[in-house]
């Protein structure tokens, strides 16, 4: 029914348009006639792919999720579709691009909280079936243990699941609560597990063992933050992300490369636990019919493009990791450009299910697309920033004043000799480009047209959660 209310409000060359975009997701079920049971995603908020051993990083920051790689398939060059926490996660877990699903980030100004539209946030259209939503109906017990922030219900990022706990804590902590649940689980029911943590976020004020890649002598700002912040810690150092990063011109070289020798701390940690998620997975009852996905919503700069934090259209604000264990296959390293949009179909498309009528993603499990364009939004007052990437050419949208710069990722991975997008290929991206934005946002006001509620209210718990991120002041 939900269907052809949808299909009345978009015209019928956009639905067309998004139809035929789901493509044909058969490939494995054919091959594989016996799907994993279960699933269990796995979000490290903030890791950039290229901090993991997976990835090519040649620091030991990573042992445990580069043995799951050994026998996964590795997907090197996935994209966010958003520099920003709400807007990718909700990518990831529907399948459609941000400006279709219409979550996005809130920054409230100082004087904003006290008005009751600013508390108003978009939330994705009830139209549009969530990944646990859909398995919710096929019969799957579906349980969300998240690190609070923008993963919340008041982002209505709990739709579809049976169990969905929102809360801030240590990765050691988040381990031990979903550990808690898989023992009471029933490993007959067909299970989706999804996990989140914001441990590599801000602060990175990792416990004083896993501090082993900075510099001792490091006599800075930084590492007295760090020392409060240990010393205060309790329940979870996001409570400290708030200024946590100094105004990244006024930092010294030295306070940067000790910034980001934390950052990698707080990957070792991470991985250091998220080892017992991983091995109880691959122990009975779990073994051999669960699939893993471990990925990212975004990355994190550290002064590539002269700022600190994400919210940039660079690579090192989106490129994330995608490693994807699938009991009894054979592991594989895809250098194909994919998207966090495919997510949603491919995790579908794995445990031998169709995806929503309405996709902007596709499968990975079966040949990819070469040459297929793909996405990243950031929504900012009066304009959408946009990158685009086809094969090895990335463009992005410049605001103030607009242009578009283009990078050639085949010799200049890192983006820094900017090109100025004028030969016909580039042209051609930024029609291409320009007409999606446009086609999306009209798809989404017509699903948000069909839908009971398009937005939702914080409350004073998320809007405090907010604030300690950063993202509220
Ligand atoms: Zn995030």
């Amino acid at each position: 029914m939900e269907e052809q209310r949808f299909i009345r409000h978009v015209p019928r060359v956009l639905a067309a348009l998004f139809l035929v975009s789901c493509g044909d997701q058969t490939t494995l079920v054919e091959e594989q006639p016996t799907p994993p049971r279960h699933l269990v995603v796995i979000s490290i908020d903030t890791l950039r792919a290229d901090r993991l051993g997976s990835y090519g990083y040649t620091r030991n920051t990573s042992p445990n999720l580069d043995r799951l790689a050994e026998k996964s398939r590795v997907y090197r060059a996935v994209t966010s579709t958003a520099p920003s926490t709400a807007a990718s996660h909700m990518s990831m877990l529907t399948g459609v691009y941000p400006p279709v699903h219409g979550v996005h980030n809130v920054a409230l100004g100082p004087n904003q909280r006290d008005q009751s539209e600013a508390t108003q946030i978009a939330v994705a259209p009830t139209s549009l079936p969530t990944l646990a939503e859909t398995l919710h109906k096929e019969g799957f017990v579906t349980a969300a243990f998240t690190d609070s922030g923008y993963l919340t219900e008041d982002f209505q990022f709990d739709r579809g699941f049976d169990v969905f706990k929102s809360q801030p804590e240590d990765i050691k902590q988040k381990v031990n609560r979903a550990l808690g649940w898989l023992d009471q689980a029933d490993p007959e029911q067909p299970t989706f597990l999804f996990f989140h943590t914001y441990q590599v976020h801000t602060p990175y004020a990792p416990p004083v063992a896993f501090d082993q890649f900075s510099n001792p002598d490091y006599d800075g700002p930084v590492r007295q933050r760090v020392e409060e912040i240990r010393n205060a810690k309790s329940g979870g150092g996001l409570r400290h992300a708030k200024k946590f990063l100094p105004s990244a011109h006024k930092t010294t070289a030295d306070d940067r490369e000790y910034l980001s020798d934390l950052y990698d701390a707080e990957i070792l940690y991470t991985d250091t636990h998220l080892e017992r998620l991983l091995s109880a997975l691959q122990e009975p009852p779990w073994a051999g019919n669960t699939a893993i996905l471990v990925t990212s919503d975004h990355g994190e700069a550290f002064f590539e493009h002269g700022s600190l934090g994400h919210g940039s259209l660079f690579d090192t604000d989106l490129h994330v990791p995608f490693i994807l264990y699938i009991p009894g296959e054979e592991p594989v390293v895809i250098e194909t450009p994919a998207s966090g949009v495919d997510t949603t179909p491919t995790v579908l498309d794995l445990l031998g299910l169709p995806s929503s009528y309405l996709c902007d993603g596709q499968s990975l499990l079966g040949p990819t697309e070469t040459g297929r364009p793909l996405f990243s939004f950031q929504k900012k007052p009066g304009m959408w920033g946009i990158a685009a990437r086809q094969n090895q050419n990335k463009i992005i949208r410049q605001r103030n004043p607009e242009s578009w710069d283009q990078f050639d990722l085949s010799t200049d991975p890192g983006e820094q000799t900017m090109l100025t997008a004028e030969d016909p290929a580039s042209k051609n991206l930024i029609r291409f480009a320009e007409q999606t934005l446009e086609t999306q946002l009209e798809v989404g006001a017509a699903l948000r047209e069909s839908s009971e509620t398009d937005s939702s209210t914080l409350s004073e718990d998320t809007i405090q959660r907010l604030i300690e991120l950063g993202y509220v002041r």
